[in-house]
């Protein structure tokens, strides 16, 4: 998607271990017109398919799976980090470990949002080492929902997670693949 391309040239800021900070128009500050550019991208790669749900995680990925949701005129799920303060409620439950954080969490959505008969389209922000999609497909397979692909709005191809996730044989669209970082650039797979 050249236009995110652009504006990741324009306004990410590479940081020392790898990490894109795109703070100024997606992770912080958000830009509303371009995310809902991005929100008609997933809707244009996943037209072939039934979704009822889209699955994304706290917080990063709810404002990706708002503007997604609303052209396939579902609702979003995201699965929430940390400790539940009610215990009685039946929830699916997956620990990921937390590439900028660099420490393991849980990731938990209650039963009652997904089930087997749901078809569900999970998106986040980033992909880096796969760890976050790892534990959103789990819930998913826990839940024995179908799973419509996956979307993601900036993906380094460089680290290991698109492999890790291709091989669960599921579609990934991600709007912009960035091949290197190095001297404060960004280089994308074209
Ligand atoms: P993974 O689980 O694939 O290793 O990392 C994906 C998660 O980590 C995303 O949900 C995202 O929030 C965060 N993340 C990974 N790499 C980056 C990055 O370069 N920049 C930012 N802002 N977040 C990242």
């Amino acid at each position: 998607m050249k236009l995110l391309q652009e504006r990741i040239i324009k306004d990410g800021t590479v940081l020392p271990g790898n990490i894109l900070k795109v703070d100024s128009f997606l992770n912080h500050q958000i830009d509303v017109k371009l995310l809902i550019e991005i929100g008609n991208e997933f809707k244009k790669r996943f037209t072939e398919k039934r979704i009822t749900k889209v699955l994304t995680v706290e917080s990063s990925g709810i404002a990706v799976a708002t503007v997604t949701a609303i052209n396939f005129k579902v609702p979003v799920v995201f699965a929430k980090k940390g400790h539940s303060h009610n215990q009685d409620e039946k929830l699916y439950e997956s620990e990921a470990y937390s590439f900028t954080k660099k420490q393991p969490y849980v990731m938990k959505v209650s039963k009652k949002y997904i089930t087997s008969m749901d078809t569900v389209l999970i998106v986040d922000d980033f992909l880096a080492n796969g760890e976050a999609l790892k534990a959103l497909i789990d819930i998913c397979h826990q839940a024995k929902c179908k799973i419509a692909g996956v979307g993601i709005v900036i993906e380094k191809s460089f680290q290991p997670g698109r492999e890790k996730i291709e091989k669960f044989g599921l579609k990934i669209e991600s709007l912009a693949r960035i091949s290197k970082m190095k001297n404060g650039k960004v280089f994308f797979i074209v």
